[in-house]
């Protein structure tokens, strides 16, 4: 009879493609200069420039991914930028 198959075996953990959480700032344009958090307790979304200290507030939801503030940063500028 074969050994009995160890159900201990532990499946190395997923290899996570590391997510792109650093962001050109679309007001300095310093490269990866941008960081967004994700706060789901408060449900607010911020992307903060480390260079020039601009800071951009969004709402957030279980789903929301850091490009998905990022994003919503720009939309908001280019909605600026076209004068409002
Ligand atoms: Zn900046």
């Amino acid at each position: 009879m074969g050994k009995r198959k160890s159900r201990k075996t532990k499946a190395p953990p997923p290899k996570k493609a590391k997510l792109e959480k650093a962001f050109d700032c679309p007001f300095c344009n310093s490269r990866a200069s941008v960081e967004c958090t994700i706060n789901l307790k408060d449900r607010i979304a911020t992307a903060r420039c480390e260079v020039c200290k601009d800071v951009y507030f969004t709402s957030a939801h279980a789903l929301t991914e850091p490009i998905d503030v990022y994003s919503d940063w720009i939309d908001a500028c280019e909605l600026a930028n076209e004068g409002v």
